[in-house]
């Protein structure tokens, strides 16, 4: 596309989305100027307090590939294979993702991956990336920024800005700052639980202490810790806990505290972490929140995407690849219009609005899936009965799986469908005589959805 490099395109913040978005941009042969905030993470430090490692499924997959990085990526992942729950009192036991074998999720390290996006940047001669250059406003009307480098203003001009400024996005906030032009709509909802991050260092020679290929649950009813595992033997936990309550982060103040609720509530854990009370009061606790606001898009001179227009929670470990996925569907509209912006930036808005409305709403309903149900006999019992249809009919998909290993369906047509059959298949599998029904009357059950 030769008129390409006539495009310049703005893209504030060099995080995963951003960073997969100027690749692809700058391989379509648009001019790139790439603005990031922070320092060059790859010398300085990496972010405190976000999670350390994410869950990557297909859907992200699929979009890494458009950009021939899937492979590269995948080498420094570990696959997770289901879900190990430790019950309270109970034996663990594994509880995997799919029925299908080839079906799992990956783990990767958050900062790992953004620098291998920011080493595949600096191979292209059309994108300049800016470290240190904290944007401040964007003009909405003439895709122009303001940033701070150092103790300096500076600006910029573009064809076109893209915010992918995360959640508190800069970029966002200057569309609201046009509430009544732009009819912008604007909601944020927190969730009354916080997070913290812990971990399980590596075992001798850099073993992994507790089952590598497996996304491990202590889940608690209201709260509950997760690990995922690291290439260096090491496990990130993530403490979901309440603010308030015996077990909320503003309660638990002082050692003793904190040595009681992990001794009441995590005993099989102790051994494997010898070092939390330390962790517990250096790391922060972040908040966690679902973020949604409409359109995304300003005159066709300025759009958001990734978490800066749909931010969500993180139970469902969607929010990376959706993020990601949106880089795709901006491209394959980009195949479709060319540099047509306004065209563009309408039909990507239109499209992925109600698939970012669904995932957020589906991540909200896994919070309380992964708290309260991972041990719970209906819900087991539809875990298994979905374990064996993925097994027996290749055209069953249970929710997670439509969501998680289904990138041709969107997460609107995978809530709906997804959401169906859970109600069908849990009723079912609260019945008494539920041993006898025969796996064909479940699959007859779901089918036609
Ligand atoms: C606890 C937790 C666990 C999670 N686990 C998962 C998971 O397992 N799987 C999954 O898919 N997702 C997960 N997520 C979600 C995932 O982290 C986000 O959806 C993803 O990082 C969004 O990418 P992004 O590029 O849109 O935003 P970000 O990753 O937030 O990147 C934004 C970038 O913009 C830069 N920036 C911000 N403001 C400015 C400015 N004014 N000027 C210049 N630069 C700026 C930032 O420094 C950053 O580099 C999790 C989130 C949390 C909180």
């Amino acid at each position: 596309m030769s008129d390409n490099k006539t495009n310049k395109i703005i893209i504030i913040g060099a995080g995963l989305c951003g960073g997969l978005l100027a690749i692809r941009m700058a391989q379509r042969g648009f001019n790139v100027a790439l603005y990031e905030k922070r320092s060059d993470m790859r010398i300085g430090m990496e972010d405190a307090g976000r999670s350390i490692n994410l869950a990557l499924s297909a859907r992200g997959l699929k979009a890494l590939a458009i950009a021939d990085l899937k492979d590269k990526v995948l080498e420094n992942t570990i696959p997770m294979k289901g879900r190990l729950i430790h019950p309270m009192g109970g034996e663990k036991f594994l509880s995997p993702y799919s029925g299908r074998p080839s079906d799992y999720i990956n783990s990767v390290s958050r900062p790992g991956l953004n620098i291998l996006l920011l080493n595949e940047i600096d191979k292209y001669e059309n994108i300049t990336l800016h470290f240190d250059a904290k944007v401040s406003k964007v003009d909405i009307h003439a895709a122009k920024i303001e940033y701070k480098s150092g103790e300096e203003t500076k600006t910029d001009e573009g064809t076109i800005v893209i915010g992918t400024d995360g959640a508190g996005s800069v970029v966002r906030r200057s569309m609201m700052g046009h509430t009544t032009e732009l009819l912008f709509n604007y909601s944020q909802d927190f969730l009354r639980h916080g997070y913290k991050e812990l971990s399980i260092h590596p075992g001798e020679n850099g073993s992994w202490q507790i089952e590598k290929e497996a996304l491990h649950i202590w889940s608690r009813g209201e709260f509950m810790i997760i690990a995922l595992p690291n290439l260096d033997g090491s496990f990130t936990l993530t403490m979901f806990h309440p603010y308030e309550t015996e077990v909320g982060f503003n309660q638990l103040d002082t050692k003793e505290k904190v040595r009681a609720c992990f001794e009441k509530y995590y005993p099989t854990l102790l051994p494997y972490i010898p070092h939390y009370i330390e962790e517990y009061f250096e790391n922060p606790v972040g908040t966690l929140g679902t973020i949604k606001c409409y359109p995304w898009q300003a005159n066709g001179k300025v759009l958001i995407m990734g978490d800066a227009s749909h931010a969500i929670v993180p139970f469902y470990g969607q929010g990376m690849n959706a993020s990601l996925e949106d880089v795709r569907i901006f491209d394959e509209l980009i195949e479709t219009h060319g540099g047509n912006w306004t065209t563009v930036f309408e039909n990507f808005q239109d499209l992925r609005k109600k698939n970012a409305d669904a995932i957020a709403d589906l991540a909200i309903d896994n919070f309380s899936e992964m708290r309260d149900h991972v041990d719970d006999i209906p819900f087991m019992r539809k875990r298994k009965i979905e374990m064996q249809l993925e097994q027996q009919y290749p055209d069953y998909y249970s929710k997670y799986s439509l969501v998680t290993f289904k990138p041709d369906l969107t997460y609107h047509e995978a809530k709906i469908k997804g959401r169906k059959q859970d109600e069908l298949l849990l009723e079912m599998c609260k019945h008494d005589d539920f041993d006898q029904i025969p796996l064909e009357a479940f699959y007859n059950k779901v089918q036609g959805i």
